[in-house]
């Protein structure tokens, strides 16, 4: 069976574009490993309607929405490979399965890199965050750490300082601050420490105690850090794809990548801002692109 499109990806972009293809008569297969990036999460916030929402709930009131329309399959598996073949797609998972589809969307999502700290993923998606616009209220008024080895530390520094005024800025060895930048923190109380750290301690993801390893210790309650982020997916290289200056996938308005046929949709074509609501909006944008395209094709 030729499908008209098959969705790469079950975070809330894949999901909002399924919806979308779905009300549109669209034959479609959603594909989804369910490892989104925010999984380490307990409460997702910002998004109306769903504000403290745990990730995996979103997830299952999502699924049901689109188990009411007969056009739609969700499959939780694995995508392996995606071969362009003439007009059409030929999309291998892992369970050994070939489907073919006129369209492919990519919403595959990021991967965060964590530094290289020792015990931080104990704590990151509990009391040490990326993001002050889905965490800051939760953190507010806390003392607070700013965890950053490169140049975006100053730019969350000031962003949290919206949140909490006691902040301790680390830098983990590294000399990232210019001398105005250093000036300006210290006007503002906070301390930046540039040593190396040993260490975080704390209990039950409840971040407690930096220890450095030159022997200083601090007390903090919780924080925001700064990750490397990834594609989760290496669709866009394979299938050559123009990629943006963020990392993201390069795309038009509606989603639309270099390569005829592939578009991509969320966090993997934004990069930036990430978002829940911004990644299901985008989700809509790129469904309505692919609709638009099979209609033209066909009328
Ligand atoms: C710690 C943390 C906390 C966050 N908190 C918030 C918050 O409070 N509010 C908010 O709005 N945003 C929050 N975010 C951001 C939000 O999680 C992302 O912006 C959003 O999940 C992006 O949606 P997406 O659909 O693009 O990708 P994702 O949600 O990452 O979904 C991508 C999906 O694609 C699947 N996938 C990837 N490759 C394949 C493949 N080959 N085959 C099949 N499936 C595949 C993945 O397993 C995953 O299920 C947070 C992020 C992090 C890291």
């Amino acid at each position: 069976m030729l499908l008209d499109c098959v969705i790469i990806g079950g975070g809330p972009s894949g999901l909002n574009a399924s919806l979308v293809l779905a009300r549109a008569k669209k034959k479609i297969i959603l594909f989804d490993e369910d490892k989104p990036r925010n999984a380490v999460t307990h409460e997702s916030h910002g998004f109306i309607t769903r504000d403290g929402i745990k990730p995996s709930e979103f997830k299952r009131i999502a699924k049901e929405d689109l188990m009411k329309y007969s056009n739609i399959s969700i499959q939780n598996q694995r995508v392996i490979d995606i071969k362009k073949e003439n007009r059409s797609f030929l999309i291998h998972t892992e369970d050994g399965d070939f489907y073919r589809s006129r369209k492919v969307i990519l919403s595959t999502g990021l991967t965060d890199i964590m530094p290289r700290i020792e015990g931080i993923n104990n704590f990151y998606g509990t009391s040490l965050f990326s993001c002050p616009f889905c965490d800051g209220w939760e953190l507010k008024d806390r003392a607070l750490v700013v965890i950053s080895e490169d140049q975006r530390a100053f730019h969350m520094t000031k962003m949290i300082f919206n949140w909490s005024k006691d902040l301790v800025v680390c830098t983990n060895g590294k000399k990232i601050f210019s001398k105005e930048q250093k000036e300006l923190l210290t006007k503002k109380n906070i301390e930046v420490i540039e040593d190396e750290i040993l260490t975080l301690q704390g209990d039950k993801g409840q971040l407690k105690k930096i220890q450095f390893k030159n022997g200083k210790e601090i007390l903090r309650e919780g924080g925001l850090v700064t990750t490397g982020l990834k594609q989760a997916s290496s669709f866009a290289e394979s299938l050559e794809c123009n990629m943006n200056k963020n990392g993201g996938i390069e795309t038009d308005k509606f989603g639309r990548t270099n390569i005829e046929g592939v578009y991509a949709s969320g966090d993997n074509s934004i990069s930036t801002p990430s978002q829940l609501i911004i990644a299901a909006s985008e989700g809509t944008k790129v469904a309505m692109g692919v609709i638009s395209d099979l209609i033209n094709e066909d009328f």
